[in-house]
C-alpha cells in the first residue's frame, strides 16, 4: 500500500484561473468543502493575462443589444459548430455574472453617466464588453480572490479555522484524476512542486478548470502553465475531447524581438479604433471580407470610419472581423511579400487617436511596446502576426450542468472544456464563459457530492501506478549504452517546432501526416526522458511531466485536423479551403486507444488516440428563427434546412 498523504475534501477544483475560482465560490456557497489546487502561485493564473474584457449582453453603451444578439453573434463567431445549449446559456447569464462580480468589489470603467462602459471587439455586433482599462483579467482575479478570502473569513468566525471549507493548495499539480473500481472519481494526484512531495486530494467531485494548449506551438501567447494537463487528465480518466482541431490564432501578437514573439496586442486596440496596414500602407481588410459577412461590414474606410461615431447608421470596419478571418489576411499579405520588415504587418493607432488618449485606453499595450520593443505607439504603427491563442476543442461537457461525458463525479469549465465556442471563439467571450460555467460546474459538483450515500474509495493500485509514473524520469532509461537519457527541454522545442511549422495557422494533408509521423519518435523519446537531481523544485522533472500532456493533446489536434477535410473557425485546410455544410453536422472526438486509461499499453508508435465522429444535436426551433432564412442557408446542411 501507497505511503502518499491522503487529505478529504467534497470537490476539488484542479485551477485557480477564472473559472476554477468562480467554481469553488459556488461550491463553497453550496456547502460542500472545497479544495483548490493550481501549479502557479495562487493570483498568476493565465486569466490575470485577460485585456480587452468581458462580453454581457448589458446594453450599456448601445441599448439595441440583449442576450439574443450576443448569441447570434457567438453562433456566427463559431461558424455554427457551437454547443447551441452552452451558447444560449451563456448569452443569457453573462450579465447576471458580470452585475454579480461588481457586487463583489469589481471596479469596471464607467459610462459618462456612470454605467458599466462597454467597449467594440471583433464580430460583436454592439459595444459589449465590460472593462477595466486593459486590464480586466486582473480586477476579474483581484475580485473573485477577495470573495475567496472574504468566505474564508466567514468560516473563521463561524468555525475557528479560516480553510475549514475552502483552501487553496498553491504551486501544486495534479498528474492523474483517481477512480474507484467502478469508473467514479474519487480523488486526484498531486505533487507539491517546492518540496516534490505527493500526495492524494480525496473527493467524490473533479472540478477541471487548467485552462489551455498553448505551450505545444512555438509562438503562442499563452504562459507557461498552459500544457494541456486538464485535457490530458479528462482522457485518462475516460472523458472524451471535443473538436480539437479548432485553435485560434489570434492575429495580432508581437512579432518583434524574437524573445518577445507571440505576446499578445489586444483587440481592443482595433475596438477603439486602430487600423491594419501592408507595407504599401493599405488598409487591406476591405479584401478579405468573406461572402458570409459580407452585408455586415463596411465596404469602405469612409464608412468604416464613421462607425465608430454613428454605429446605429453605418456598418463596422472590416478590422473587426472575427479573429479567424484576421489572422488568415495577415497571413495571407505576408505571404504576398507585402508584410512588415520583421514579418507581420503594422497596427497602427497613432495616426488615429492622441497620445493621452492611447495611454489611458491602452495602458498596458504602451509599455509592453515601450519596455519591450522599444516602440512608442503614440508615434509609430506596432509590428504584429499571428499567435497561437486559445483552444476551442476541448473536454465534451454537458451543457447545462458541466459534468464531463461519461466519468461520474468528473466536471469541466473555462478553456478546458469544449463545445460553447464551436470553431471559433469571439473576443470577451471567455471571461464570461468561464464565470458562467464556472458556476454551473460549481454548482453541480457539489449537489453531486452531496447526493451521494456512499462516498467512492479510492483504488490503491492506481495511487501507487500514478506515483510510479511520475519517479519514471527518475530512472530513465538511456536511448542507448553510455548516452544520457532525452533531454525534456529539446523534446518540448522539437514538439513547438513540430505544431507550429506542421498543424499551424494553414493545414495541409502530407504535413499534418508528417506531424503525426513526427510525434509518434517524440512519443518514444519522450518515454526516455531523464533529469537530474533530487524532487525539490526540480522544473526538469516537472516538464517532463508536462509532456505527456503536450504530446497527448498534440496528437488529438493533429488526427482531428486531417480527419475534417474542409475550413472552418480555426482550423484552415489549404487542400479543403471552403466550409462544407455537410461538415456543420459533425463532431469529432477523440478518445484514450486503450480504454483502461493506461499508456503503457497502447503501441507509442502508432498512436494513442482514436477518433470517433457524431452527430451535432439539431439547433432548437425558437433559436433557429433568431436567424434570417438567408443567412442560414450559409451554414445548415441540406437535411437541416429541409427539417
Ligand atoms: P486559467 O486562468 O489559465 O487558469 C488555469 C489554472 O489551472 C491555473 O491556476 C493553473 O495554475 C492551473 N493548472 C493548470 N494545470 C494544472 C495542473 N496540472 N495541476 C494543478 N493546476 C493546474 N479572454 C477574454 O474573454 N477577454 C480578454 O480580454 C482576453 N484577453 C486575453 C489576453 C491574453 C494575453 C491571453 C493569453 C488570453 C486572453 N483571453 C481573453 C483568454 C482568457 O484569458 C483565457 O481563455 C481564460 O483566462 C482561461 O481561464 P481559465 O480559468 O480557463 O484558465
Amino acid at each position: 500500500m501507497s505511503q502518499v498523504e491522503r487529505l478529504q475534501w467534497d470537490v476539488v477544483v484542479v485551477g485557480a484561473g477564472g473559472a476554477g475560482l468562480r467554481a469553488a465560490i459556488e461550491a463553497r456557497e453550496q456547502g460542500a468543502r472545497t479544495a483548490v489546487i493550481c501549479k502557479s502561485l495562487f493570483g498568476k493564473a493565465h486569466t490575470v493575462m485577460a485585456e480587452g474584457g468581458i462580453a454581457a449582453a448589458m446594453g450599456n453603451v448601445n441599448d439595441h443589444d440583449d442576450w439574443r444578439v450576443h448569441f447570434r453573434d457567438t453562433m456566427r463567431g463559431g461558424k455554427f459548430l457551437n454547443q447551441w445549449r452552452m451558447a444560449e446559456l451563456h448569452a443569457r447569464e453573462a450579465p447576471d455574472r458580470v452585475w454579480e462580480l461588481e457586487t463583489w468589489g469589481a471596479l469596471f470603467d464607467r459610462t459618462a453617466d456612470g454605467r458599466i462602459s462597454q467597449r467594440n471587439f471583433g464580430g460583436h455586433e454592439y459595444p459589449r464588453l465590460a472593462h477595466v482599462g486593459d486590464r480586466t483579467g486582473l480586477e476579474l482575479i483581484r475580485t473573485l480572490q477577495q470573495k475567496i478570502v472574504e468566505l474564508q473569513q466567514e468560516d473563521h468566525r463561524e468555525l475557528g479555522d479560516y480553510e475549514a471549507r475552502l483552501k487553496v493548495f498553491q504551486e501544486c499539480t495534479v498528474t492523474r484524476i483517481v477512480k474507484d473500481a467502478d469508473g467514479k472519481v474519487c480523488g486526484v494526484f498531486c505533487y507539491e512542486r517546492e518540496s516534490g512531495r505527493f500526495f492524494v486530494i480525496e473527493a467524490p467531485s473533479v472540478v477541471i478548470a487548467t485552462g489551455g494548449i498553448g505551450k505545444s506551438f512555438k509562438v503562442t501567447s499563452n504562459s507557461w502553465e498552459y500544457t494541456g494537463d486538464g485535457h490530458a487528465l479528462a482522457l485518462l480518466a475516460g472523458a472524451p475531447l471535443l473538436n480539437m482541431e479548432f485553435v485560434q490564432f489570434h492575429p495580432t501578437g508581437m512579432v518583434w524581438p524574437p524573445s518577445v514573439k507571440g505576446i499578445l496586442v489586444t483587440e481592443s486596440v482595433r475596438g477603439d479604433g486602430g487600423v491594419l496596414r501592408n507595407s504599401e500602407g493599405k488598409r487591406f481588410m476591405f479584401d478579405y471580407i468573406p461572402d458570409v459577412f459580407k452585408e455586415k461590414y463596411a465596404e469602405s474606410e469612409a464608412e468604416g470610419d464613421r462607425w465608430y461615431d454613428d454605429p446605429d447608421h453605418n456598418r463596422r470596419p472590416p478590422e473587426l472581423l472575427p479573429r479567424d478571418e484576421v489572422a488568415r489576411a495577415i497571413n495571407s499579405e505576408v505571404k504576398a511579400g507585402r508584410g512588415s520588415p520583421h514579418g507581420g504587418v503594422f497596427l497602427d493607432v497613432s495616426t488615429r487617436m492622441p497620445p493621452d488618449v492611447v495611454r489611458r485606453r491602452l495602458p498596458s499595450m504602451y509599455h509592453q511596446f515601450k519596455e519591450l520593443a522599444d516602440v512608442d505607439i503614440t508615434a509609430e504603427a506596432m509590428e504584429v502576426g499571428p499567435t497561437c491563442h486559445y483552444v476551442m476543442g476541448g473536454i465534451a461537457v454537458d451543457s447545462d450542468s458541466a459534468a464531463a461525458r461519461g466519468v461520474p463525479g468528473l466536471y469541466a469549465a473555462g478553456e478546458v472544456a469544449g463545445g460553447m465556442h464551436g470553431s471559433n471563439r469571439l473576443g470577451g467571450n471567455s471571461l464570461s464563459d468561464l464565470l458562467v460555467f464556472g458556476r454551473r460546474a460549481g454548482l453541480h459538483a457539489a449537489r453531486y457530492a452531496a447526493g451521494l450515500d456512499v462516498r467512492p474509495v479510492v483504488d490503491e493500485g492506481q495511487v501507487d501506478a500514478a506515483a510510479a509514473e511520475a519517479l519514471r524520469p527518475f530512472s530513465a532509461e538511456a536511448p542507448e549504452e553510455g548516452a544520457p537519457p532525452e533531454n525534456p527541454y529539446t523534446l518540448h522545442q522539437e514538439l513547438q517546432q513540430t505544431m507550429n511549422d506542421l498543424v499551424g495557422i494553414i493545414r495541409r494533408e502530407p504535413e499534418m501526416a508528417e506531424a503525426l509521423q513526427k510525434l509518434a519518435e517524440l512519443r518514444v523519446r519522450a518515454r526516455r526522458a531523464g533529469v537530474e537531481g533530487h524532487r525539490q523544485f526540480n522544473p526538469g522533472w516537472h516538464l517532463s511531466l508536462d509532456l505527456r500532456n503536450m504530446l497527448l493533446v498534440s496528437e488529438c489536434i493533429a488526427r482531428a485536423a486531417l480527419e475534417r477535410t474542409e475550413s472552418r473557425g480555426g482550423h484552415t485546410r489549404e487542400d479543403w479551403p471552403g466550409m462544407d455544410r455537410r461538415w456543420r453536422r459533425a463532431n469529432l472526438l477523440c478518445r484514450l486507444a486503450d480504454p483502461t486509461g493506461g499508456l503503457a499499453a497502447t503501441d507509442p508508435v502508432r498512436g494513442q488516440i482514436r477518433l470517433e465522429r457524431e452527430e451535432t444535436e439539431p439547433i432548437r426551433p425558437d433559436l433557429l428563427a433568431l436567424f434570417d432564412k438567408e443567412e442560414l442557408v450559409k451554414y445548415l446542411s441540406e437535411e437541416e434546412l429541409h427539417e
